[in-house]
């Protein structure tokens, strides 16, 4: 029996993972969700000996369940090899008083590579098992690094195509030219004058525009998601938090059973949601803790039981978190709603129509396992430079705001359960907020000589994506309005 996927604002009709996979958003506009999460069915001792490849083939298969282990392990191995800079594809460093897991060693420096250097793998060998020949358009609003990540992972891959929307002034220099450099015949890459969250609802509304979709089909392409509410990106994330459990175990810091907290950057509520997955799966997992920068949205929703988008947008230093509608939410909103589809649906309804939901005391209940917290710009800065004054080792924005966070929680509540921060970005992404943390008053130099300085400092060898970029030609220079997203889309897939 397949494991089935249906909406969260529907539960019929269910489709096959590698539906799911194709569909990436559900046509009314909900997220997929699997039918029951899957429990983890191997000893967790065995996870001590488990590669990263080992580990991903173990998970995946419990949830994509109409993929033969040919077809997997096929997108397995073309995923996780030379495009990463260590073998071990992902590894735990401690420093103070975490482990940094730090899910930055492949191509574009930032996490969503993990996911999405496999995404296009089981997209292709869906349509192929779906028996769909269209061309598949990936359509992405990104807040930096997915618009990267994606553009890297789907260049140049056969049957597919793909357009991406970075807000013009909300990504780093960096992140910016990673996208703009891009090659690739199948790659697109255009700024908007907006925010994330204007770029996003773009996108949002073209998947759930019919006549766009009519046009689409008679050109033989259909559209696709790349963004992390495809159930093929949420699903490879799972992954690192067991391989995290079992460098753990095989280190001697934990005995199998033993619990451990995993504190995470949050913006788009992805990377968290998988390991709250991995927590419903089995494995001892006792607090998530969700840290978020100044836009502290998710951290009133846990603390008080009320999403509110109404307030400020904040650009901060660090921008992969700058979001007030984090999309994935509404998963672990169906799952403590007790499933309940109209229940979700409702609420998105009045989120889009008055940018406030509010849950009851049963569903705030359910969320007991999550901690919350933020740390300010500047609290960010203090933390790259109080951890690296004390062990040595320099750490990103994304990741800092996540070290403050937990700093925080330890000291407040005692507990030292052994914690897992995931390292969302390598600190020469944000080269410049690093340096300013880390010596102040540095000169100002172009991005990518500040990068050899960091390289000084913190006794890391610049990473091949960043010294690469330095005789990159720009080959994309569009930037339009945000109105104009569906006239672009459109001309983009005419010729
Ligand atoms: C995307 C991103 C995040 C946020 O992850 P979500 O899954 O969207 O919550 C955090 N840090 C970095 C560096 C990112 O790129």
């Amino acid at each position: 029996m397949d494991l089935l996927y249906h909406s969260t604002r529907n539960s019929t009709p269910a489709v096959t993972a590698s539906a799911a996979i194709l569909m990436g958003l559900a046509p009314d506009g909900g997220l997929f969700v699997p039918e029951k999460i899957p429990a983890f069915t191997f000893p967790a001792e065995a996870l001590s000996s488990m590669s990263y490849k080992e580990t991903a083939y173990e998970i995946m298969r419990l949830f994509f369940t109409d993929f033969t282990p040919e077809e997997l392990k096929g997108c397995i191995d073309r995923a996780y090899g030379k495009r990463f800079d260590i073998p071990e594809i992902t590894r735990l460093h401690e420093a103070g008083d975490a482990w940094f897991l730090e899910l930055f060693h492949g191509e574009t420096i930032a996490f969503k590579d993990m996911a999405l250097s496999i995404l296009p793998h089981l997209m292709t060998t869906a349509a192929k098992k779906q028996g769909v020949n269209d061309e598949i358009v990936i359509l992405t609003a990104t807040s930096g690094d997915t618009g990267k990540a994606a553009l890297a992972g789907f260049a140049d891959v056969p049957g597919t195509r793909i357009i991406v929307f970075y807000p013009k002034s909300g990504v780093s220099a960096i992140q910016e030219r990673q996208m703009v450099t891009q090659k690739g015949a199948n790659t697109f890459v255009a700024g908007i004058r907006g925010n994330f969250d204007d770029a996003q609802a773009g996108v949002k509304e073209l998947f759930s525009d019919r006549e766009f979709g009519a046009w689409l089909a008679s050109r033989g392409k259909r559209l696709s998601s790349a963004n992390s509410i495809n159930i093929g990106r949420l699903v490879p994330q799972i992954v690192y938090y067991f391989y995290a459990y079992g460098r753990l175990l095989e280190a001697g810091k934990i005995k199998a059973g033993d619990e451990i907290n995993i504190t995470v950057p949050t913006g788009n509520f992805g990377n968290i949601l998988a390991a709250w997955y991995a927590k419903q799966m089995g494995l001892p997992v006792k607090t998530l803790l969700c840290a978020s920068n100044e836009n502290r949205v998710l951290v009133d929703f846990f603390k008080k039981g009320v999403y509110d988008r109404n307030r400020p947008f904040i650009l901060t230093n660090s921008p992969s978190m700058d979001i007030l509608v984090s999309s994935n939410l509404e998963r672990l909103l169906y799952a403590v709603s007790g499933e309940d589809c109209s229940a979700v649906s409702g609420r998105m309804q009045e989120l889009s129509r008055t940018g406030v939901y509010e849950i009851t005391k049963e569903m705030q209940e359910k969320l007991g396992c999550f901690c919350s917290g933020s740390a300010t710009q500047e609290e960010t800065l203090g933390q790259i430079r109080g951890l690296y004054e004390k062990t040595g080792y320099v750490i990103d924005t994304h990741t800092a705001v996540a070290s403050f966070v937990y700093d925080s929680y330890r000291r407040e509540t005692g507990d030292e359960t052994p914690t897992v921060i995931a390292s969302t970005a390598s600190p020469f992404k944000f080269t410049r907020s690093v340096l300013g943390a880390l010596e102040p008053g540095f000169p100002d130099l172009p991005d990518l000589e500040l990068a050899d300085r960091l390289s000084g400092i913190s006794g890391v060898p610049v990473p091949a994506a960043v010294s690469g970029l330095k005789d990159a030609p720009v080959l994309h220079d569009t930037v339009i309005e945000t109105a104009q997203m569906k006239e672009l889309v459109r001309s983009v897939l005419s010729d």
